[in-house]
C-alpha cells in the first residue's frame, strides 16, 4: 500500500470501490485530476478551501478539525459501512502514517485470498467472497 492512498480525509483510497474497479479507475484523492470523470471531484473535503490554505496533509492537522464536513462524511460512513473516517485520523495521528496502513491492511484483507475487502460493497474485490 502507498502512503498517498490515505486521503486527507482519513480514507483508505485502496479499499474504495472507485479504486478497487477495473473500468474508470480512480488513482486516488491525493493524485485523481479533474479531467477524470469519477465521483471524487465532488468530494467537499478534498476541495475544502480551509484545508487548502492550511497545507495540511491530513485533517487532523487544520485547525477546523473536526468540522461540519467532515463530522457528516464521517457519520455517513459509520452508519453506511461501518468505518470511521474520524478514528482512522486520530489513528495516524497516535500511531503514525506506517502503523495506520499496516493495520489497515489486515482490517481488509480477504480471509479466503488476501485479495482487498472494498469497504462500499462489502466484499473482496479478487474472489468475491462476502465479510
Ligand atoms: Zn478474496
Amino acid at each position: 500500500m502507498k502512503s498517498f492512498l490515505i486521503a486527507p480525509c482519513g480514507m483508505n483510497c485502496s479499499i474504495c470501490m472507485a479504486y478497487l474497479r477495473d473500468k474508470n479507475k480512480c488513482p486516488g484523492c491525493r493524485l485523481f485530476n479533474k479531467n477524470e470523470p469519477v465521483t471524487i471531484a465532488k468530494c467537499k473535503i478534498k476541495n475544502c478551501a480551509t484545508f487548502k490554505k492550511s497545507k495540511s496533509k491530513f485533517c487532523f492537522e487544520c485547525e477546523e478539525f473536526p468540522c461540519d464536513k467532515l463530522k457528516h462524511l464521517d457519520k455517513r460512513y459509520r452508519t453506511k459501512y461501518n468505518m470511521s473516517m474520524i478514528e482512522n485520523l486520530e489513528n495516524i495521528k497516535k500511531l503514525g502514517l506506517r502503523e495506520f496502513m499496516k493495520n489497515e491492511k489486515i482490517r481488509w484483507a480477504c480471509s479466503q485470498c488476501g485479495g482487498t475487502i472494498c469497504v462500499h460493497r462489502g466484499y473482496c474485490y479478487n474472489c468475491r467472497k462476502k465479510v
